[in-house]
């Protein structure tokens, strides 16, 4: 099938990429010229497992296109996906002048009849955004040109992005109309074989859909957090209570593990602007509410942590301190509300200065922060540790995990480890002669 995409970031690049795949021709559409120029040129902006190959063999059988000609795109595409940013407005509701813009866009040159997919996180009532959006421009024109809007959540993770959508969960499609239900079935169908995974509902359930999952994903992580909390306070371990609760069935692994809060692009702007969507409809978003203030706390909590060690904020003065991790999870370059972040601005804040090492998200840095006197950004765990007092672990790197503890503790001059997600063992930690702080972990209070 012949799709447009709008959009070449996380979602619209690897949802081109997977869709190019599995045979469909696929035109991806981005008004970033030098990201579209260099995606030409075989230049992945984004770090995400298994995408690079697959572009460059993709672009290379001229099934995957990359271009800044949106009336081109909008004329070749049967289905033509919106997947560009929805960021937060000032108040916290998403903002679609993004996605606006391209309904205008297409409205303004579609030529043929076509599927429009509404595949960024939008709020309920989107699409009816983009239809009337589409029309407008159709009429400001004469033209009468059938078109449908239909819904298409993405439910891709970062750091994992290809292997979701090439073996998604589940698909939802919001659609009314059955032409174009049956023709996104036809696209997703080689996703589809083993067992069904399409889920075929209306506009608006579908769109609440996708905060609904993104919000109670991050709801399983602050009420762990909370728990992590009063773990700390009455000198329980949450990693004994972790394993206690997951085995229930009804609790499950997934989503349980205590840190030092959630970020990332979706989670903190999803679980905003849906209570922003509640509260518009007169509903008191009290639980999300909730779930967000112990995300903002908690990203708050390594550096009480730290204080707390040194005996005050003004301790940290004149310190140095290893941070391993600055993506707001492994497996991406992506700093979008890292708590990462958070911690640096805290540190510098303090009057400490910070050795940072991330495997991925270094360049990332670099354009976030600049050059600072503070901040040195280094090529190894190991180099981040040299002339370091402490070492906190912001971001759970696989490569962090077994790290040799007679060597940091050789390096550290405070001996002092903060395991900001508790890969750890404070029994192991302590054994080598280095002060251990975990989340949650009452013994080390
Ligand atoms: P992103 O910021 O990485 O990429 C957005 C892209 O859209 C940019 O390259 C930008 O240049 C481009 N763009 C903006 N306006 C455009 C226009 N008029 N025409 C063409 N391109 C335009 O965003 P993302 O992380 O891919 O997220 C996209 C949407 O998908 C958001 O609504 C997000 O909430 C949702 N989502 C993201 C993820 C994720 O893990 N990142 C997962 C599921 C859903």
């Amino acid at each position: 099938m012949q799709v447009t995409i709008f959009g070449t970031g996380y979602v619209g690049l690897v949802t081109g990429t997977c869709l190019a795949d599995v045979g469909h021709n696929v035109v991806c559409v981005d008004i970033d010229q030098a990201k579209v120029e260099g995606l030409n040129r075989g230049v992945i902006p984004i770090f995400e497992p298994g995408l690079e190959p697959m572009v460059k063999a993709n672009h290379a059988a001229g099934r995957l296109r990359f271009t800044t000609d949106a009336a081109a795109a909008i004329e070749s595409g049967d289905i033509i996906f919106i997947a560009v940013g929805t960021p937060p407005d000032e108040d916290g509701s998403a903002d679609l002048r993004y996605v606006l813009e391209v309904a205008r866009t297409i409205g303004r040159h579609l030529s043929r009849p076509a599927v429009v997919v509404d595949k960024s996180t939008v709020p309920v009532g989107t699409a009816d955004k983009v239809r009337a959006a589409i029309a407008a421009e159709l009429q400001a024109r004469g033209a009468d040109i059938a078109f449908e809007v239909a819904s298409n959540p993405e439910f891709l993770k970062e750091g994992d992005a290809v292997n979701d959508c090439m073996r998604p969960d589940r698909i939802v499609i919001g659609a009314s109309d059955p032409d174009a239900i049956e023709k996104l079935k036809r696209l997703y169908a080689p996703f589809n074989r083993n067992h069904e995974r399409i889920v075929v509902m209306d506009v608006r359930s579908a769109e609440l859909t996708k905060y609904a999952a993104n919000a109670m994903l991050a709801t399983k992580i602050s009420f762990m957090n909370e728990i992590a909390n009063i773990a700390e306070r009455v000198g329980a371990d949450v990693e004994m209570v972790r394993h206690g609760i997951g085995s229930d069935p009804r609790i499950g692994w997934h989503f349980i593990y205590p840190g030092a809060g959630y970020g990332g692009s979706c989670f903190p702007k999803d679980v905003q602007a849906l209570a922003r969507t509640a509260q518009h409809h007169g509903v008191e978003p009290r639980l999300l509410n909730a779930v967000e203030a112990v995300n903002e706390h908690q990203k708050g909590h390594l550096f009480e942590l730290m204080a707390r060690h040194y005996g005050g904020v003004d301790a940290l003065r004149g310190k140095t301190v290893a941070v391993w991790g600055l993506a707001f999870k492994p497996n991406t370059d992506d700093m979008r509300e890292a708590s990462s972040r958070r911690l640096l601005a805290q540190l510098w804040e303090a009057g400490a200065r910070v050795r940072a090492y991330d495997p991925e998200a270094r360049q990332e840095a670099q354009r976030i922060f600049g050059e600072r006197d503070d901040l040195l950004l280094c090529d190894s765990a190991n180099a981040a540790l040299a002339d370091a007092d402490a070492l906190v672990v912001v971001t759970e790197w696989k490569p962090f995990r077994s790290p040799d503890f007679a060597r940091i503790r050789g390096a550290l001059a405070d001996a002092v480890i903060f395991d900001g997600r508790n890969l750890y063992h404070p029994d192991e930690v302590e054994a080598a002669g280095i002060a251990y702080y975990g989340i949650g972990r009452g013994r080390s209070i």
